[in-house]
């Protein structure tokens, strides 16, 4: 039995949306209520899983007809025992919320009108809507009026303009309101910058290239798309190719939910989200190959569905589905300006078609996973962002949190609501800490917001941490560092609405501890004002510092040295195989008298080893590629797990890789291995006794992890809360770090 929350936002009331919910969820079996209020519709429901996720699925597809749903933001809870269904009285009362709206797919309406001959809009890239269109990325200040947009530059054609007057239009005070005579136009480029065609010739010839196998460049919302065939090999790679993005996976557009079920395994819970506004990435299982090089080596590819006029376009010219990736070079921010594609994109793709209409602000496609039975972001960008994160308390001051360096998300937080910014990415050279800086003044000035506190990672090499430092120096603004997996656990807690003490489980790749060694797998009393550090895997030695992080082959080694000493060169394993013989003599000494290599106490990490014990990856091409595969294997019928001992507060991993280096089967392996991990958290939440749970870190991205952890805590009255709002990576962590504010003596 689970409790679900939704909450809708859109043209929700007036159009019979609760006697709808009322009748779904009654046909369904599912007890709870259905609620108006000033914000949009509540709904809770409960029952089982199977109930709840075909709920969530044909809220989506059956609702009313007029009904637009342009945000919906979804709560998995525990039940507390509804004893019926039932429309409750509306609560009108409360301020409408005057908040930044994150851009909205595509809705049902403006898609009949897209293809509609007879329409004025037909085949029109950049018809919207009061329910749908960019917001976000087209504001430029507040309030959000034409004017204040990218759009104020077209001026409406009378027709456009009568729909934009008139109250009992769909398009009345549409503020990116536009057709084909007064609005915004696309053209097509070759790669020596010549304009090859425009308007709808454009958008034809762009298909006939992906037809042909042709790489194209697409601007879209929140930046450009690198495009092309997902199902031609050969076209595929070449991608890679260019782009220097080796087997990191690619994300794949497909025309419908049909063609999904084609080629994948959606369940009921991830169609809902792949329909969903917010039209994220889902990471689902694969069911027929697409192009091998599309998502090496695994099991699962990131779907999703078109969610702006110019996808559904292409994708309905095409029968096949296209790789759908970000433009830009590995690492560095997607590109949104014309210019800069024109100059940059050249290099990846062989056509490049470009609008007039500006991205104010550039935005990711966000991606989402189901993971331990309810959708988890993994990345939260276009779509949720910049809706703001509910605090079951106040913020005494206005707080601006710079988040990690991987993955960077920033924050800024005043009154009960933590404002997240958009994927910012990996802050680790200039380039990308120049975006991090104007994005950062672009909320400031957005929501006229100064700091009164400036939180940062206590990592003294991020730079974000740099930044922040500079940043409250110059402007005279205190600064608070706070511990990189304190600020994991606070920011589960936060999103959870939990107030009271809880036993934390911070699980990651590596962050900062506070004895200036890498943490990554610990467990921590927390609440709001301070935490302590209980328990922690026994540290080991990170042989070549930085290049272990990228070789799981010297993770093993080390724990190997740990284990047999010396004797670990002579083990015929996978591991070794990896080494030449005196590369192994070498790293030895340097293990020995600890040369070039800090100590980590990593989960993330030991997953790294089991990988090159197991001879499943020796190097990673990507972060979390060995964790990724590791998960695929993980065989859920496995109950089995290995032994393992807690010595004072630490955790000895020793008995687990003797074990793991006997087991024949990799996938028994890897499951049992999972297994003892999560035999771990119960036996020290026994021991600390603390009934409140929180999951955070990278690793809690592993789906069998998290759901072995549930199982077995809840089963012993355990209550354990996940991430559903913002990622358990480090892109959730400035939410951890704007909370701390609240109570922090400093
Ligand atoms: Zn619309
Ligand atoms: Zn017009
Ligand atoms: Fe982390």
């Amino acid at each position: 039995m689970r409790r679900l929350r939704v909450k809708l936002k859109g043209a929700v009331q007036g159009v019979g949306f609760r006697p709808f919910v009322y009748r779904l969820a009654k046909s369904l079996g599912l007890k709870g209520y259905v609620i108006n209020d000033s914000k949009g519709v509540e709904i809770e429901i409960e029952g089982e899983e199977e109930g709840l996720a075909k709920f969530l699925l044909k809220l989506s597809k059956e609702k009313p007809p007029l009904a637009r749903i342009y945000s919906q933001e979804i709560l998995y809870l525990e039940p507390i025992g509804y004893s019926d269904f039932e429309i409750r009285k509306s609560n009108e009362e409360g301020e409408k919320e005057v908040l930044i709206l994150p851009d909205i797919a595509t809705c049902e309406d403006c898609l009949k009108e897209l293809f509609d001959p007879s329409d004025r809009r037909c085949l029109y890239p950049f018809i919207n809507c009061t329910n749908c269109g960019p917001r976000f990325t087209i504001i430029e200040k507040l309030p959000y009026d034409r004017k204040n947009t990218t759009m104020k530059i077209f001026k409406m054609c009378s027709d456009c303009e009568k729909e934009y007057k008139n109250p009992l239009d769909r398009r009345f005070h549409a503020q990116p309101n536009a057709c084909p005579k007064c609005g915004p136009w696309v053209s097509l480029y070759d790669t020596q910058g010549n304009l090859v065609a425009e308007k709808e010739e454009a958008l034809s010839m762009l298909i006939e290239e992906i037809k042909k196998g042709k790489i194209v460049a697409v601007k879209g919302i929140g930046g450009f798309h690198l495009v092309c065939d997902a199902t031609n090999e050969e076209t595929v790679r070449l991608l890679r190719e260019r782009k220097r993005r080796q087997e990191k996976p690619f994300a794949v557009m497909f025309r419908d939910l049909k063609q999904v079920e084609e080629y994948a395994n959606p369940s009921e819970l991830e169609k809902a989200l792949l329909l969903s506004p917010e039209r994220p990435i889902v990471l689902i299982e694969k069911k027929k190959e697409l192009a091998p090089s599309v998502s090496p080596g695994l099991k699962r590819v990131g779907a999703f569905l078109p969610y702006s006029p110019i996808h559904h376009i292409i994708l309905r010219g095409l029968d096949f589905p296209v790789v759908a990736t970000s433009g830009n070079l590995s690492d560095e921010p997607i590109v949104k300006d014309n210019q800069e594609a024109l100059e940059k994109l050249v290099n990846f793709a062989d056509f490049i078609l470009i609008h007039n209409r500006d991205i104010k602000r550039r935005c990711d496609d966000s991606v989402m996973k189901v993971i331990g039975g309810v959708p988890t972001p993994i990345r939260r960008s276009r779509g949720y962002s910049p809706l703001p994160i509910e605090l079951p308390f106040s913020l005494p001051r206005k707080v601006l949190a710079v988040g990690g360096m991987l993955k960077n998300t920033f924050a800024i937080g005043f009154g009960n609501k933590v404002f997240l910014s958009q994927h910012i990415g990996d802050v680790e050279n200039l380039t990308t800490l120049k975006v991090f800086e104007e994005n950062i003044y672009d909320f400031m000035k957005l929501y006229e917001f100064k700091p009164e506190v400036i939180v940062c990672d206590k990592h003294p090499r991020y730079e974000t941490t740099r930044w922040a430092k500079w940043f409250s120096e110059k402007e005279g603004i205190p600064l608070i560092e706070i511990q990189h997996h304190y600020a994991h656990i606070l920011s589960c807690m936060a999103e959870n609405g939990v107030k009271d003490k809880v036993l934390g489980i911070a699980w990651d790749g590596t962050g900062y501890g506070d004895d200036g060694t890498l943490w990554g797998g610990e467990f921590l009393i927390a609440d709001y004002r301070n935490y302590e550090r209980v328990f922690n895997f026994k540290p080991f030695k990170l042989i070549g510092g930085e290049k272990a992080v990228k070789e799981p082959k010297r993770v093993a080694l080390s724990i190997l040295f740990e284990i047999f000493g010396k004797e670990a060169t002579d083990l015929e394993i996978p591991t070794l195989r990896a080494f030449e013989k005196n590369e192994v003599e070498v790293l030895y000494k340097a293990w020995e008298k600890g040369i070039n290599s800090p100590l980590s106490s990593s989960v993330g990490r030991l997953f790294d080893a089991v990988a090159s014990i197991l001879g499943i990856r020796q190097t990673l091409s990507y972060e979390g590629q060995g964790a990724m595969m590791i998960e695929d294997l993980y065989d859920y019928t496995e109950k089995d797990h290995y032994g393992f001992t807690i010595r004072g507060n630490q955790i000895d991993w020793r008995e687990i890789f003797y074990e793991i280096l006997k087991e024949k089967d990799k996938g028994k392996a890897v499951s049992k291995f999972i297994n003892t991990l999560a035999n771990i958290c119960l036996e020290i939440a026994k021991d600390v006794g603390i009934q409140r749970i929180c999951l955070s870190g990278g690793v809690m991205q592993n789906n069998p992890l998290v759901s072995r952890i549930k199982e077995l805590l809840e089963k012993k009255g355990f209550k354990v809360y996940t991430h559903q709002k913002v990622p358990p990576n480090d892109g959730g962590i400035a939410l951890g770090q704007a909370v701390y504010s609240v109570d922090a003596e400093k």
